[in-house]
């Protein structure tokens, strides 16, 4: 009998791929870590544990963790300046001691060191056993101030890799008074041995597919690396392990869930909706709509709760889809509830089904806090006895006195991600022992690699494709008196031909303590007031002026909800021909003989919050306009004027705000990372989350063996936020 003979591959070393012989295999040392040394107290001094502690660094663990804040040039020797206070990295040629006349002074160290481009004589003052530690050949990194003439008194020193001749780069720590970065650097090297101790959390498996090093390698490189590319391959492995846990965390919460909680399964034959989407619809989906009727159905079906984040920009078609949601429910003789923030939203939302469902007879109700009390009583009755289906409103709808006979799907629209607390009015609504399946929609176009971190806890669609007939919107940019008044006379062309059009005013001043005010209530409504104030002058101003003789209309935050809504009804009905506005109009109003929207001060606004705007118009059959009166250099409104995608203009957005956080003025809501970089490790990221859909696929709650050190650093990483229950 003939046997085949495989021939095992040989051996390779991780990461260079160089063979590896027997006997170096043989010969390799077997140990493990023991990472109790790393909880060893930081051995410090006076002044300097005081500051180490100042920094959080008490154990040795504290100090290893500490990661650089930058790389900073090493100076040369020959460039050095008399007086100049600098860091070099030098070799030690010769080491030798001299005393000091001085009574209680030991010993001065005086050591001979070269660059490659000079050679000057180091002094070191009361340290005399450096003579012994600093052998010719020692390379040095050392901290302190050029007296000229070749000397240099050094007050902090370490030593740094052995090998290379050219000044490299060296760490740079956060540092405080009594503890200099040059000194933390010291530190490091000299507990660089400990970094043996230091525990794996990934998988072999796992770190081969993504080509990583070893924990420990990569925390050398950072501390240690002599040129960047070194260090960034290791701020790679340590920002992928950042990204991966935060990953799991997301998903192990969602798959508790998961196993905790039970919703209807909607599995039975889809009447009412089969007929409604076969000819109910004045319009036929895009091909995003359909998709996602499909999964969601899918997600109905089942009896794991779905929540799902509906994501598309302003006129993508949600509302149908939502519907789509809601009406899987009523037919199976179940309720469903939409949720929107204000009542304003909530009322066209209302309006809008009632336009969807046409023919189909589906009971609807709409419940905000301004619905009389007679009405109020009338539908909660109707939702506690079932025989009300749909209900259309804002908070009200999960305010404690309100009951349902069978609550089985909820959409929560704009954003509005509910805390633990609402999650849990929410969850009591549905029938004892069920959660309702939950659509969350925006409108705002959120980065995928926001969304990721944000809402990764969520399954996410996104519809990307406008529905037929929409049209990009011509968006400029008006400045100075001239542009303006010929952007008044395109205006008043458009109203002269019957259309309509809105004008946006955001508040002219800068609050006036923005430190204090931004987060404040107060604050936020001396803003509305303010901006009521701004929107006010210029209605004035345009009804007298620009726009005499056409009708005019104000709303703003402040007004009545009957003014409001009046003000309002009359821009629907076509009885305005303009409507001045705050940013209350940002989301929710639908008028598709609007077709020019204006906007005053436009760098006020952000990126998203211009998007959202110009979204009101381009909604019907007419060309439309946007208009920005603001700068032509600000890059926002040059983008705004460059993108009709949503989707794109968030990217640029996030690269934009990046930036800002870079200057610190402002904040991406990214920075909670300390390896990981946003945008700019996208792909990291993707990686990540790919590879922890994988690991929770295989391993929900992370008990195999395998995962064992990971649910260790999962648990250290991020404590009770891992275990905290989930906000819808
Ligand atoms: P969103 O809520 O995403 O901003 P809506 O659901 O309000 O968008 O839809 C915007 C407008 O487009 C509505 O008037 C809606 O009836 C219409 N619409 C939605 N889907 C389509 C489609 N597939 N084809 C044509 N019109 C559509
Ligand atoms: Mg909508």
């Amino acid at each position: 009998m003939a046997t085949s003979s495989v021939e095992a591959p040989a051996p390779r070393a991780f990461a260079t791929g160089a063979p590896v012989g027997r006997d170096a295999l043989l010969g390799a040392a077997i140990r493990w870590p023991r990472p109790s040394l790393l909880e060893a107290p930081l051995e410090l001094n006076g002044k300097a544990a005081e500051a180490a502690q100042a920094l959080g660094l008490n154990r040795v663990a504290d100090l290893l963790e500490h990661l650089p804040r930058a790389r900073r040039d090493a100076r040369s020797i020959a460039a050095l300046e008399p007086g100049e206070t600098a860091t070099v990295v030098a070799e030690v040629k010769a080491i030798a001691g001299r005393p000091v006349r001085r009574r209680g002074m030991r010993p001065l160290v005086e050591a001979t060191v070269a660059d490659g481009t000079a050679t000057m004589k180091a002094t070191f003052f009361n340290q005399p056993w450096l003579l012994q530690r600093y052998r010719p050949g020692t390379r040095l990194v050392l901290h302190g101030k050029y007296a000229g003439r070749a000397a240099f008194r050094v007050s902090h020193h370490a030593v740094t890799e052995e090998t290379g001749a050219e000044a490299g780069e060296v760490s740079h720590y956060a540092a405080t008074v009594g503890l200099s970065s040059t000194q933390i650097l010291a530190l490091m090297a000299g507990s660089r041995g400990l970094l043996e101790e230091v525990v794996e959390p990934l998988p072999g498996r796992l770190r081969a597919r993504h080509r990583l090093p070893e924990r420990r390698t990569a925390l050398a490189a950072v501390h240690f690396a002599r040129d960047g590319e070194e260090a960034e391959t290791g701020r790679r492995r340590l920002a992928f392990e950042e990204l991966l846990l935060t990953q799991l965390a997301l998903l192990h919460r969602r798959a508790r869930r998961r196993s905790r909680e039970e919703a209807m399964a909607l599995d039975s034959e889809p009447s009412l909706t089969g007929r409604w989407l076969a000819g109910g619809l004045p319009f036929n989906l895009t091909a995003d709509q359909g998709a996602a009727i499909e999964t969601i159905g899918v997600e109905l079906a089942g009896s794991r709760p779905m929540q799902r984040l509906l994501m598309g920009d302003v006129g993508s078609g949600k509302t149908v889809v939502a519907l789509f949601a809601m009406l899987r429910a009523a037919e199976h003789g179940r309720q469903a509830v939409m949720m929107a923030p204000t009542e304003t939203l909530a009322e066209q939302h209302f309006a809008a089904i009632q336009r969807l469902i046409g023919a189909e007879n589906v009971s609807l109700a709409l419940l905000t806090g301004s619905t009389p009390a007679a009405r109020r009583a009338d539908i909660l009755a109707k939702l506690e006895s079932g025989e009300l289906a749909l209900a259309v409103g804002t908070h009200a709808l999960i305010e404690p006195g309100v009951r349902f006979a069978s609550l089985a799907v909820a959409v929560v629209d704009e954003q509005h991600r509910f805390g633990v607390r609402q999650r849990a009015a929410l969850d009591a609504k549905a029938p004892a022992g069920l959660v309702a399946h939950v659509l969350h929609m925006t409108a705002t176009p959120i980065p995928r690699t926001l969304a990721l971190c944000r809402h990764g806890d969520l399954d996410q669609t996104r519809l990307t494709e406008l529905p037929r007939g929409r049209r990009p919107v011509d968006t400029h940019v008006v400045t100075g008196g001239r542009e303006r008044a010929r952007a008044y006379e395109r205006i008043r062309e458009e109203l002269r031909r019957g259309r309509q059009a809105f004008v946006v005013c955001p508040l002219v001043d800068e609050p006036e303590d923005p430190g204090a005010g931004w987060w404040g209530e107060a604050a936020r409504g001396a803003e509305a007031a303010a901006e009521a104030r701004a929107a006010t002058v210029e209605y004035e101003r345009l009804a007298a002026g620009e726009f005499a003789g056409f009708r005019v209309v104000l709303l703003h935050g402040q007004m009545h909800h009957r003014d409001k809504q009046a003000a309002m009804a009359a821009f629907a009905a076509g009885e305005a021909d303009v409507l001045v506005a705050t940013s209350v109009i940002e989301v929710g109003i639908d008028v598709p003989n609007a077709t020019v929207m204006v906007v005053e001060n436009a760098e006020r606004f952000g990126l998203s919050q211009l998007h959202q705007l110009r979204g009101r118009v381009g909604r019907g059959e007419h060309r439309s306009l946007c208009l920005l009166f603001g700068s032509k250099t600000s890059t926002r409104l040059r983008a705004l004027a460059d993108h009709a995608d949503g989707f794109a203009l968030a990217e640029i957005d996030l690269a934009l705000r990046r930036e800002g956080e870079l200057i610190g003025t402002r904040q991406s809501g990214l920075s909670q990372f300390r390896t990981a970089r946003l945008p700019e490790d996208a792909a990291l990221l993707e990686a990540a989350r790919a590879c922890a859909e994988r690991v929770i696929d295989g391993d929900p709650l992370l008990c195999s063996p395998e995962h064992v050190l990971l649910a260790g650093a999962l648990a250290a990483a991020l404590g009770e936020e891992a275990e905290r229950p989930i906000a819808a």
